[in-house]
Order: C-alpha cells, then structure tokens, then sequence
C-alpha cells in the first residue's frame, strides 16, 4: 500500500503544500479547517464523499432531526390536536414527501458547509486520503476517470469519523436488515420493526417509526435503556416510550437473523426472524419483523488510511492513539472526533477540531470533557451533563440530590408534554452542582443552562436564587435547585 502510494506521488506534474491539511469533513473536521483557516494557516480539507459534513450532517444528527421533527408532528396532529381543539380529517404519512424534506435540509446544510469552506479559502480535496508518509498524502477521487493527486502539509488532523458496528450472525443486507442510515431513507412505515439496541440512536430512529405507526420492539443486552446516562433517566424513557407502543427485551442478547418468505402467491412476503438469548443464559426468544434495525454502536474509522505509513498507532479498539494534547504518535499528526477515545457525539468533535488548531497556533486551549452534554431527542427529550449518581458513589463523593417533575409545570400543562423531570445532584457540603440530568420538553436546549452553571462552578442555590421567565420549562431546573438546597422547592 505505501509503495503503490508512492508510485503515485511520484507521478504527479505539481505538488501542492499546505500548513494543516484536515481528513474528513464532519464535525470534527470542517470545523477544525476553518478554525485553523481563521488562525492564519494555509488549509485543505480532504473528504472522500462527494458533500461535506460527514456522519452528523449526511446520514447522522441532521437527518435524524429532520425525521424526528416531521414525525412528531404526525404524532401530534393525530393524538393531541383533538384534545387543543383542532379537528383534522384525512391525515395521511406521506412518506416519500417526508424522506424528500428530510433530503431537502441535509442538502441545504452540506451545502452550507462548502460555502463555509470558500469563505475561508480552504481548498477541499475530493477523494480518500492515504497516507505516503508523516507529511504526504495521497488523495484518490471517488468519481469514475477522476486523477488521484499527492498534497503534503506540515500538520494533519485525522478526523476520518465512526462506521456502524455489525453483529455475529446478522447479515446487512441493508433491505430488511439495516444500520441507522438506511432507516433515514425508508420509503414506507415498517408495521413491524425490532430495534437491536436500547442507546441513543435505536431509540431516536425507533421514535421516529414507532410515532409513525409501527410496532417496536426493543432488544438491550443491558437491562435498561441509553445505559450510559443516568439511571433515573433511561427508567423514565422506557415508560414513555411505553405509551408509545415500544416493547422490550432486556438482559437478551440478539444471536442470528434471517430474512425469509412467509406466505404464498398474492400474500408472500419478506419478513426476518431473529433470535435472541438470555444474557444471563436461559431459553432464546424468536421474534419477527419487516425491518431489524441493528444499532449497537459504532467503531472508529480509519480504513483506507494507510496510518501506519505515517507512524500513526491504532489502538485495540481501532481508535487513533492520542495524548492529551490529541497529538498522535506522530509529532506533527493529530486526531479528533469519533476516531478517537471519548463520547462520539458531535459537539465533542467540534471542541476537538478547534482545540487542535488553537493549539497548533500556539494558544493554550482547554476542554472539560465533563460538561460535554448527552442528549436523546425523543419526546420527551433527554439531556444531561455531569456526573451520573452511580459515577458519584463509585468515587464516594457526598451529595445532595433535588428533583422536580414536569407534571407540576405550568409550561408543561400549557403544551400537554408534563412527562419527566429535572434532577440535579450537588455537593453535600459546598452545594457545587454536580451533575443535573432531565427528561422533558425542549431539555436538549435546557441543559445548555446546567453546562454554563457548572462551567462557573455554580452551586445549586446560586441557580435556584436566579429569575427564570415564568412561564418556562426552565423554571423545572430552578426548582429542582431549590429541591436540592434545604428541600424548599416552591410549586410541589
Ligand atoms: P464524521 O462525521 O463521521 O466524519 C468523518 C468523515 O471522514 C466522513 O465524511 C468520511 O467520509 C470521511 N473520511 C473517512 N475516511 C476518510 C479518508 N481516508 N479520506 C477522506 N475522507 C475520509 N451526535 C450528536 O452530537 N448529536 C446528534 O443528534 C447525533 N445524532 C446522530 C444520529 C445518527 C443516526 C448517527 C449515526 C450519529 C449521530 N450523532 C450525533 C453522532 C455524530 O454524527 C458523530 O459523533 C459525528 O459525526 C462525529 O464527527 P467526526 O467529525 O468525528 O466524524
């Protein structure tokens, strides 16, 4: 592989040379580009796919967003309109229309992304990047007939992303048996359709179908859901849900699956079979579905990258080695996003991207990676920031817990959504909040007051002596605040 990268740099007429040259155009590595471009550096972002902004905008948050946004409308105008006074015959899912709109905004955001790109005279490389050596790269365009083309910079930034992770014994055939991003692009409503995986994606894309009318059920080798959060959160999402229609297997692990014909002539149809066991061993379960969504995570990505030409070390769990400065094992090679170790979400990324140029500039940037927020977008919305309580006790620190349910909001009884809570935890003996966890309406734009809290190292009374526009869902934090300090909440 290097040698016939070499081969092909030599065969290349001009060779162009840059200060920091970003692989991969997501959020880790669009931002770090114009980051690095606002410092001052001249900057080339390669990107194998024909749009920019990776995962998150193509096949990722966005879409995702764009669904759960649409389908909660439906959901909304078949169950709550009536009861708000509004009366409407004849509704519909218009599938097709939903996937186009939904196809519509992605196109608008990658497309935003290349204007950003121009704007910060940052030339973008289409093709896969491989490494020749520590400062070459070899870029080979995807597109038919298209040259491949050698760069070299002084620094690069790997922020080739995350793939979906497959299982044993379950084949994608990425019809019926599908990762999260052929579920954006279903044409129809599965009537049936079984999600492998309790965590944040099986449960945002099982919303968005189970809001639409199919039958979902849930397989979680944990026995809860988004298992990393705090527990109190994924105890309160599955009884939603519940009222949804999601049903679950937890403690099972899946163990094949098959799409097989059931039925003959006019009615035969495709359905798949799944087999699941018992976690803690016992009899396997049988279940059926149209679609089997497989969304058990995902794994960092650097195929195709020649990494080790450049002295780039991988680690066992295929991410790129980093130091706390995100430096590779290669001095002038960093790395950034779901690549690497930590949280793959989006806005970490993001941080990553800008703390690498800053520090490449020769600025002292800083991230705490505590107060990166988590959050679900199903409805109710989940967010946290924070330690959880069992992150707490296993480090034996003393703390004070405050909650408030939305039932008792005002706001909440205004727009119907009084399911969940605001919970925050704060230090037994200073009050510093610790870490504050919700479930609710709007809690995905919520938590951005807990992160700016905590950031200041506010205490839970410091919060709760803050005016909140009355009415808002906010005023769930200040009370949870008052709960946690002396247990003087004022509306429970
Ligand atoms: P990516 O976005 O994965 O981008 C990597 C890019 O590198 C890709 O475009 C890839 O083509 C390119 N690339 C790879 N190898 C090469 C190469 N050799 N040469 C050139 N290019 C290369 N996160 C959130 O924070 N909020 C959400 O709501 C959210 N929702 C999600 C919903 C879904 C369905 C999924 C799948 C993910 C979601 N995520 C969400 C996670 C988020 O998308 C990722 O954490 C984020 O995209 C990671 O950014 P990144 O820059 O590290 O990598």
């Amino acid at each position: 592989m290097a040698n016939e990268a070499a081969e092909a740099a030599t065969q290349q007429a001009e060779l162009k040379s840059y200060d920091v040259v970003v692989i991969g155009s997501g959020p880790g590595g669009y931002v770090a580009a114009i980051r690095a471009a606002q410092l001052g550096f001249k900057t080339a972002n390669v990107e194998k796919y024909p749009t920019l902004g990776g995962t998150c905008l193509n096949v990722g948050c966005i879409p995702s967003k764009a669904l759960l946004d649409s389908s909660e409308h439906y959901h909304n105008a078949a169950h709550t309109f009536q009861t708000h006074g509004i009366d409407i015959k004849g509704l519909e899912v218009n599938m097709p229309q939903m996937i186009a709109r939904k196809a519509q905004v992605v196109d608008d955001n990658v497309k935003g992304i290349a204007f950003l790109m121009k704007k910060n005279k940052i030339d973008v490389h289409q093709g896969v990047g491989a490494f020749v050596n520590n400062t070459t790269l070899t870029i080979t365009p995807t597109a038919e007939g298209a040259e491949s083309k050698t760069i070299t910079s002084k620094y690069f930034i790997i922020a080739t992303g995350s793939k979906p992770i497959a299982i044993p014994n379950v084949t994608l055939d990425k019809k019926r048996i599908i990762t999260s991003t052929e579920a954006l692009e279903l044409t129809e409503v599965p009537e049936r359709m079984v999600v492998i995986g309790g965590g944040v994606i099986g449960m945002e894309l099982g919303s968005v179908f189970g809001r639409l009318g199919s039958k979902i059920e849930v397989v979680e080798f944990t026995n809860s859901l988004i298992p990393i959060m705090d527990a109190s959160l994924g105890k309160e999402l599955q009884k939603v849900l519940g009222k949804l229609g999601f049903t679950y297997h937890f403690g099972h692990k899946v163990t094949g699956a098959e799409v097989v014909t059931t039925g003959k002539g006019k009615s035969a149809k495709e359905v798949v079979k799944i087999t699941a066991e018992p976690a803690a061993g016992g009899e396997a379960i049988t279940l059926e579905a149209d679609i089997l969504l497989v969304s058990v995570g995902r794994r960092p990505y650097t195929d195709g990258l020649n990494a080790e030409a450049a002295g780039v070390e991988i680690d066992e769990r295929g991410r790129v080695k980093v130091d706390e400065h995100l430096r590779t094992t290669a001095e002038n090679i960093f790395a950034i996003g779901d690549v690497i170790h930590g949280a793959m979400l989006a806005h970490k990324a993001e941080e990553e991207g800008v703390f690498v140029a800053e520090h490449l500039a020769g600025q002292r940037p800083h991230i705490n990676y505590l107060l990166i927020p988590n959050v679900v977008y199903t409805w109710p919305e989940v967010a946290s920031v924070g330690y959880t309580e069992k992150e707490l006790k296993d480090k034996g620190i003393a703390y004070k817990t405050g909650a408030f349910p939305f039932k008792a909001s005002g706001r909440a009884r205004a727009s119907m959504d009084t399911d969940g809570f605001v919970r925050v935890y704060s230090d037994k003996t200073t009050d510093e909040l610790l870490g504050v966890h919700m479930i609710g309406p709007r809690t995905a734009d919520m938590i951005a007051e807990a992160v700016v809290a905590m950031e200041y190292r506010a205490s839970a009374e410091d919060i709760a002596r803050m005016s909140h526009a009355h009415p808002t869902y906010t005023e769930a934090f200040k009370e949870a605040c008052l709960a946690a300090t002396e247990n003087r909440a004022l509306h429970m």
